[in-house]
Order: structure tokens, then C-alpha cells, then sequence
């Protein structure tokens, strides 16, 4: 093959891994075209991979293949983790793409040294501040989702100048490395302090808060990684970087506006920290509480009933009791439909994902705020281990950590249903008044086993 050729057929992968990593954001964005949207980001990849192997300047493919084979090996068992521990895996594959960016930014300075142009020392000073700070952060964010570290903020006073300060201080540094690129030392402190501050930043952020933080994380992988297709001269590394950069911020975005959260409130405030006081009071007031066999004659003649899943359906894995309760109830022809928070769950698209496991029908899956209007109208809502998504103290008392937060208006339905296990709050602490109003009933059990046994009642055979 002549070395023209070789290079066009490397330009052509790469455009062909631009196009389908567009389209696998595109597809991504709806349950229903997502399982094409992660085939078309795996095909873009592997099609990435196969270009930049083609290169003529790899002289050996010998350390190539042991990157390759210790990358499966790690890969391979992060890939079969629990559902639930998604969040930190993600943040565990965030650092491992910024440590292969910090090094490979690294080793570029040294090569380059002692002449680096003005243009490439930004963007390798760019580079290697971002890639460091986003691995321990990510490493930080990972360890307190994982429980291996406190998951409560720590904070002390004057902790946000001196976070700010860390990356003044190294962004001082890129600039004088600009002008005066020959300082190896300074290179490497400058590295020091932005690994030292991406510890800094996620300490004083709750463990509830780390979903929120690692999207941001992924964002500042991208950046790095668009970064350092500029040293590199790699334009699918800018637009992958880019594209990973821009979508990353989004999200963090979208799930701040989902929980009535701004930016600045997540990476400064401080949240997430039980609030003992709501905790302490919950258990002396009354709540009606049922069976399953009373819940299922109520939900066997309703005309209309709204499902609205959460963590808890995760945790128990009820998600196929809940398509076998779907199945049963519309065969009786009730009309059921599912409402879906965007930050129910501990990840985003996390009740999507369960619900497509179990094969209920997208079209049945509908957003807050397209449910919402229906509600008042609808017999049952069904609350499925969902706490904080349906806690009407959003929309009415504005001393709630939550107010404000768009929810689910289940309260405005005709009777509540609430499948938990006691009187435990959610993830953000604070007790839901829905439980004591006289319209809900407190289903107590696990979620699985108690959708189980409606579904029982309602078919009349095992669940
Ligand atoms: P939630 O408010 O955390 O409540 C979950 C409820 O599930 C708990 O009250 C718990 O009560 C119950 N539960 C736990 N295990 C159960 C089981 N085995 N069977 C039955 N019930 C069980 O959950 P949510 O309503 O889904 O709200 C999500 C929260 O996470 C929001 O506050 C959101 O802001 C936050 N968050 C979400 C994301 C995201 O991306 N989705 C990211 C960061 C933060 P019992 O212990 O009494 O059973």
C-alpha cells in the first residue's frame, strides 16, 4: 500500500468516527433509538482505533498490543459492575482517560523541550492542568460513591479561596511556562498543584452530589482530551474532546436544573449532608399503610394509573415485577403510563435504562412535565422506591432544601400509592409530607417482592 493511500484511508476512519460519534450523541438522547446511539459510539471507536493503527509512524506494534491486552483486562470486569455502581464507574474510567492524558501531555513537553512554541505550551499547559485535575478529582468522586472514603462534605472556612487560589496559582505557572517554556521543574509543579486541587475540589462536595460532579469531570476529560489533539495534530481528538467536552457540561447542567440546583451551589455548597432533625421527627406522625391484596383491588378497577419509578425500584431490581404489574394491569385494560424525573435514580437516564431492561414499551415512558397535566385526572399514582421526586415540599415550602425543584404532582391524583420500606428519607434527607396525607397509602415492603405480590393478586397465580 503507497503511504498516500495509507493516509487517505486513515482520514477517512477518522471522518467516519466524527460522523458516528455525532450521531451516537444524537441517538443517545432518546430511550428509543439509545441502544443505537451506544452501538454507533462503540463502531465509531473501534473504526477510530483501526485509523490511527494504520499510522506509518508506529515503528512497533509490540507495546501497542500490551496496551491493549492490560486495558481489557482492566476493562472487561468494570464493564459487568451493578447498575447502581455505574456512577463510580464512569468516574473510575474519567481518571484513567485523564492519566492517559497527563502522561502523553508529559512526555510531549519533554520531547518538545527546550524549544516549545507559545501555542503548543498552552495547549500542553491546558492539557496536562486539566487531565491532572480531573484524575484525582474523578479518583475522589469515585471513592466516596464507592463508600471507600467519607461521603459527607468536609469543609473549613476560607476553603473555596484556597481552592481558587490552587488554580491561580497553576494557571500563573501555563502563563509563565508560555513565555519561558525551558522550566522542566515548574512543568512538573504545576502538575502537582492541579492534581492537589482536583482532591481539594470534590472534598468539600456530598457524596449525593458526585452524579452532578463526574459529568462536570467528563467535561474537563474532554477538554483535555480536545487539548491535546492540539499538541498532537489530531482533528478526531479535538471534535471527540470537544463533542465529550460540550456534552459533559450539558448534562451537569440539565441534572443542576432537575434538582433546583445552580452550578455554583453544587461545587461550593456544600450539600448532601443528612438532615438529622427531618430524619428524627418523621416516625411519631400516623400514615395509612395496606396490603398488597388491598393495593391491587384498588389498582384491578382503576381506569388510569401513572407508575413513577425510583432509586428504590434500582436497589430491589423490581424492574421486572414492574413490567409483569404493567402486563397484568393492561390487560384489564387500565391505562397506565409511566412518569420519569429526569433525576430519579442516582444517574441520568437511570430509570430509562432499568425500564428498557425489562422491555416495557417506550412509548409508554413519558417526562414530568408531559405526565404532570394528566394527573389530576388519573386514579392511582404508583410510587415505586421514589421519594424526593414526588415531595410536594418543592412547590411549597420555601425552607425545603428541594424547593423549587421541578417534581412529579403525584399528590394531585385521586389516591397515592407509595411502595417503600419504612419512613426512611431520600437522598436528600428531608421528610415528604404525600405520606401523611389522607388520600396515600403507605405500601411497606421491598420493592420487588411487593410489586410481586400485587401482581399475584391480580393474576391470580405466582408472580
Ligand atoms: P430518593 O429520594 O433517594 O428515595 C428513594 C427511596 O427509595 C427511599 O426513600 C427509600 O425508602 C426507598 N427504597 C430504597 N430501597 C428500597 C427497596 N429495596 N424497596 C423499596 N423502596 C426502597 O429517590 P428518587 O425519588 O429517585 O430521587 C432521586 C434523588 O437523587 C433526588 O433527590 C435527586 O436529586 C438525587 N440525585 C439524582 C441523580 C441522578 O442523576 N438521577 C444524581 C444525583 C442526585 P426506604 O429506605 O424507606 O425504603
Amino acid at each position: 500500500m503507497s503511504p498516500a493511500f495509507v493516509e487517505t484511508a486513515i482520514q477517512v476512519a477518522y471522518l467516519i468516527a466524527t460522523a458516528l460519534f455525532i450521531l451516537s450523541l444524537k441517538w443517545l438522547s432518546a430511550p428509543s433509538t439509545a441502544r443505537r446511539g451506544v452501538i454507533a459510539g462503540e463502531v465509531g471507536m473501534a473504526v477510530a482505533i483501526a485509523g490511527t493503527l494504520l499510522d506509518r509512524h508506529i515503528v512497533d506494534y509490540r507495546w501497542i498490543t500490551t496496551g491493549l491486552v492490560v486495558g481489557a483486562v482492566v476493562g472487561v470486569p468494570l464493564g459487568l459492575v451493578r447498575m447502581t455502581a455505574v456512577p463510580q464507574r464512569t468516574a473510575l474510567s474519567h481518571a484513567f482517560g485523564a492519566l492517559c492524558v497527563a502522561l502523553v501531555g508529559t512526555v510531549e513537553y519533554f520531547d518538545r523541550l527546550p524549544d516549545v512554541p507559545r501555542f503548543m505550551m498552552g495547549a500542553l499547559s491546558m492539557e496536562v492542568i486539566l487531565a491532572s485535575l480531573t484524575l484525582t478529582g474523578s479518583l475522589m468522586a469515585a471513592g466516596k460513591l464507592q463508600e471507600v472514603l467519607p461521603q459527607r462534605p468536609i469543609t473549613y472556612n476560607g476553603q473555596n479561596v484556597v481552592n481558587l487560589s490552587l488554580l491561580a496559582v497553576a494557571i500563573g505557572m501555563a502563563v509563565f511556562l508560555v513565555m519561558n517554556p525551558g522550566h522542566p521543574g515548574l512543568f512538573l509543579l504545576m502538575m502537582a498543584i492541579a492534581l492537589v486541587f482536583g482532591v481539594m475540589m470534590v472534598v468539600p462536595i456530598g457524596g449525593a452530589d458526585m452524579p452532578t460532579v463526574i459529568s462536570l469531570l467528563n467535561s474537563y476529560a474532554g477538554l483535555s482530551a480536545s487539548a491535546m489533539g492540539f499538541v498532537l495534530n489530531s482533528k478526531l481528538l479535538i471534535i471527540a474532546g470537544a463533542l465529550d467536552g460540550s456534552s459533559g457540561f450539558i448534562l451537569s447542567v440539565i441534572m443542576s436544573k432537575a434538582m433546583n440546583r445552580s452550578f455554583t451551589n453544587v461545587l461550593f455548597g456544600a450539600f448532601g449532608q443528612v438532615q438529622p432533625l427531618a430524619a428524627a421527627t418523621q416516625e411519631a406522625r400516623p400514615v395509612h399503610s395496606a396490603t398488597a391484596e388491598e393495593a391491587a383491588q384498588i389498582l384491578g378497577v382503576a381506569n388510569k394509573v401513572v407508575v413513577v419509578p425510583g432509586y428504590g425500584m434500582a436497589v430491589a431490581q423490581a424492574q421486572h415485577r414492574v413490567r409483569e404489574l404493567f402486563d397484568a394491569l393492561t390487560r384489564r385494560g387500565v391505562d397506565v403510563k409511566f412518569g420519569i424525573h429526569p433525576v430519579a435514580g442516582r444517574m441520568p437516564g437511570h430509570m430509562n435504562v432499568l425500564l428498557a431492561e425489562a422491555d416495557v414499551p417506550y412509548d409508554a415512558l413519558f417526562e414530568s412535565d408531559e405526565v404532570n397535566p394528566e394527573l389530576a385526572q388519573t386514579d392511582v399514582a404508583l410510587i415505586i422506591g421514589a421519594n424526593d421526586v414526588t415531595n410536594p415540599a418543592a412547590r411549597s415550602d420555601p425552607s425545603s432544601p428541594i424547593y423549587g425543584m421541578p417534581i412529579l404532582d403525584v399528590d394531585r391524583a385521586r389516591t397515592v400509592m407509595v411502595i417503600k420500606r419504612g419512613m426512611s428519607p431520600g437522598f436528600a434527607g428531608i421528610d415528604n409530607e404525600l405520606y401523611y396525607l389522607d388520600k396515600t397509602l403507605m405500601l411497606f415492603g421491598d420493592a420487588k417482592s411487593f410489586v410481586g405480590n400485587i401482581v399475584k393478586e391480580l393474576t391470580g397465580g405466582p408472580a
